[in-house]
């Protein structure tokens, strides 16, 4: 199946009879023949339902349907993109040990890697985004088991060179795991590019409708968790009758282990009712991407034009540093966030978020509406200009994503926002 194909039918094909669509299975329990049924199935979780908060047959369609749209051996949904970004490191590392990152990431994800992890005994590395092979190379340290990065980063619109990335884990021994959120699957897959694993907010551009909060690990089954460094994986499991990953599971050693260990004793598994919001977006996913960028492009040209507009950040345009990367990566198109400075500084910027009549003032982006947001009123709102400067924000910085209405009207709007300006 092509990718669009995939979009509306991988992950459940119904038998004669059965609902055309993908059923809500709103329940938390299944019931078993007999008591023999039962305790074979906690021998091997993977034979059949045990319990919602780890398996769901409504999710798990959702599961498989994203592990195909990616190319990957399975897949496993989480309550949000949070969850997922936590989980897909805690199914690596435990205490002592320490794992790279870029800091072109989501700054929720910064807070996780930069406050949280330390506290429970993990550290993170930063790396830029643009370092050398050199300097990547030398980030490692011997506890290193990880490497992370963003496709394309929120808010920063960096390209995150998956190829140089990976090369580097593997020649550590180290998965590299990389967030998806706002390519998504139409418009790269990260795992032809050496990716092991795959992230995403599921709540953005899969979605797509703002209608439920969710995140999703995807699993390559590329990495070979036997090299040494990853006795979790190759050592008996205590808590699962002493089962051994690599042997009893093979490629799907690691996306298997992150259900039956931490979903299991964490338990932040989506409700099959988000699951079918989310299988309702991903079936139009390959459409609405292709008509995201067209927009997104047009808009990102318009205000590139415009004397109002001191610059615009979108790896679309020529003018982008990451245009090379955005090429390789991302032939199809770059999705549909944009951020770019107005002159003036912060008043020019409020000036023109007030004058917006279609625009919506939001904390979310990737919607299937035009949403935007101004960062220094917003998410960093506790600074003051000075300190906005170091951060590298600018107080006329605007961050605009790109819906799906008429493109004319969405040029309407712009022009008449700078126009207040
Ligand atoms: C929003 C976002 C997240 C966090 O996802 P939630 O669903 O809000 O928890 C992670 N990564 C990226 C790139 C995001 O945009």
């Amino acid at each position: 199946m092509n990718i669009e194909t995939k979009c509306l039918h991988a992950g459940y094909t119904p038998k004669n009879t059965e609902p055309r669509v993908v059923p809500i299975v709103q329940s938390t329990t299944y019931v078993y023949d007999s008591t023999d049924d039962v305790a074979a199935v906690f021998d091997d979780p993977t034979r059949s339902l045990i319990y919602s908060r780890f398996a769901n047959p409504t999710v798990m369609a959702v599961e498989e349907k994203i592990a195909a749209l990616e190319g990957g051996v399975g897949a496993m949904c989480t309550s949000s993109g949070q969850a997922a970004s936590l989980l897909s490191l805690l199914n690596i590392l435990k205490a002592g040990d320490s794992f790279i990152s870029t800091t072109a990431i989501y700054g929720g994800t910064i807070n996780l890697f930069a406050v949280t992890l330390p506290r429970m005994g993990i550290e993170c590395i930063f790396v830029s985004p643009d370092c050398t092979e050199e300097e990547l190379n030398a980030a490692f340290k011997p506890n290193t088991r990880a490497v992370f990065g963003e496709t394309i980063a929120n808010p920063a619109l960096t390209v995150f060179d998956i190829e140089k990335f990976a090369k580097a884990a593997h020649a550590h021994g180290c998965p590299l795991i990389v967030d998806n959120t706002f390519p998504t699957p139409i418009l790269c897959r990260p795992i032809e590019h050496g990716a092991d694993i795959v992230t995403h907010s599921t709540s953005k551009y899969m979605d797509g409708h703002a209608v439920q909060v969710g995140g999703v690990i995807v699993d390559s089954g590329n990495f070979d968790w036997t090299n040494g460094k990853f006795p979790e994986f190759t050592e008996p499991d205590e808590s699962y009758h002493g089962i051994i990953y690599t042997k009893t599971y093979g490629k799907a050693a690691y996306i298997i282990k992150a259900r039956m260990q931490l979903m299991r004793d964490f338990g932040c598994y989506p409700s099959a009712q988000s699951a079918f919001y989310l299988n309702l977006g991903l079936e139009t996913l390959a459409v609405r991407m292709k008509q995201y960028c067209e927009n997104a492009m047009t808009v990102a040209k318009f205000l590139e034009s415009h004397e109002k507009v001191e610059s615009v950040n979108y790896p679309g345009l020529e003018s982008s540093p990451y245009h090379a990367l955005a090429q390789k990566y991302l032939p199809d198109g770059c999705s549909g966030v944009i951020s770019f400075v107005i002159k003036g500084g912060r008043p020019a910027a409020v000036r023109f978020m007030d004058s917006l009549k279609l625009a919506s003032n939001e904390v979310h982006v990737a919607d299937i509406r035009t949403c935007v947001l101004h960062p220094a009123s917003a998410t960093h709102r506790q600074l003051t200009d000075e300190q906005l400067v170091a951060a590298g924000i600018n107080g006329g910085m605007v961050r605009f994503s790109v819906g799906l209405e008429s493109i004319d009207d969405i040029l309407d709007d712009l022009r008449a926002g700078l126009a207040a300006v």
